[in-house]
C-alpha cells in the first residue's frame, strides 16, 4: 500500500515524499479514503500511530479541491487539548500542505493576542486551536466560524479530562450543523462515547 493508492493528489504526494514517508500507517489506510468520501470518523488511536496525518492529509486535499475566496475563510477547525499539541498539529499542516497554498494558524493561550489576531484578519483556511483561546478570540470578534465544513476533535478524551466539555459545546453552537466531523480519542470512557454519539453522524469506526 502506498499513498497514491489512497487517492491523494500530487501536491500532497510530493510533500509526503519530501517528508520521507514511504507508506501510510494503518490508521491512515483506514481513515483517509473515508474522510475523502465525506464520512464522519470515530477513531480510537494513540499518539505515535500517525493520527495527525490521518486527518490532516484528507482535509488538505478536500479544501485544496474547492474554489477559494480571497481572503480565505476558516473551513477546517481542529480542537486540541494543549498548546503543545496545537503547535505540533499546525507544523504537520505546514509540512504536508506546503504545495497546496492553504493557510493555517494555531491559536492557544499563554501568548500575546496580537500575532494571532493579525494572522486571523489576514485570512486563513485551517485553524488549530485550544478551546479556551478560541472562545476568547470568538468573543472578541476575531474569529468567524460560520464557514467551517470540517471539525476535528484531537485527543477528545484529554479535552474532556481537562474540563473542556462546555467549551466544546459552545464551539458546536457557532459552527454549521451541516459539516464533517472527525473524532480522535485514545480511550473510550462513557462520557467520551457520549460526546462522540452526540456530535457524529453515521461515523466510520477506526481502531488501531
Ligand atoms: P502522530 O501519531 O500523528 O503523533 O505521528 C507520529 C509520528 O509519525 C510523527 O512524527 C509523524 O511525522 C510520523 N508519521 C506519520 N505518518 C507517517 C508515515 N506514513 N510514515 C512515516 N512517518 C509517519
Amino acid at each position: 500500500m502506498n499513498f497514491k493508492a489512497l487517492h491523494l493528489i500530487s501536491p500532497i504526494l510530493q510533500a509526503l515524499e519530501e517528508e520521507g514517508y514511504s507508506q501510510p500507517t494503518p490508521i491512515q489506510v483506514q481513515a483517509i479514503p473515508e474522510v475523502l468520501q465525506g464520512r464522519d470518523l470515530l477513531a480510537s488511536a494513540q499518539t505515535g500511530t500517525g493520527k495527525t496525518a490521518a486527518f490532516a492529509l484528507p482535509i488538505l486535499q478536500l479544501l485544496h479541491q474547492q474554489t477559494t475566496t480571497a481572503p480565505p475563510t476558516i473551513r477546517a477547525l481542529i480542537l486540541t487539548p494543549t498548546r503543545e499539541l496545537a503547535s505540533q498539529v499546525a507544523e504537520s499542516f505546514a509540512a504536508y500542505g506546503r504545495y497546496t497554498g492553504l493557510k493555517h494558524l494555531a491559536v492557544y493561550g499563554g501568548v500575546p493576542y496580537k500575532v494571532q489576531t493579525e494572522a486571523l484578519q489576514a485570512g486563513i483556511d485551517i485553524l488549530v486551536a485550544t478551546p479556551g483561546r478560541l472562545l476568547d478570540l470568538l468573543d472578541q470578534g476575531f474569529v468567524d466560524l460560520k464557514q467551517v465544513q470540517l471539525l476535528v476533535l484531537d485527543e477528545a478524551d484529554r479535552m474532556l479530562d481537562m474540563g473542556f466539555v462546555q467549551d466544546i459545546q459552545r464551539v458546536l453552537q457557532v459552527i454549521p450543523e451541516k459539516r464533517q466531523t472527525l473524532f480522535f480519542t485514545a480511550t473510550m470512557a462513557p462520557e467520551v462515547a457520549k460526546l462522540a454519539k452526540k456530535i457524529l453522524t453515521a461515523p466510520v469506526n477506526v481502531e488501531v
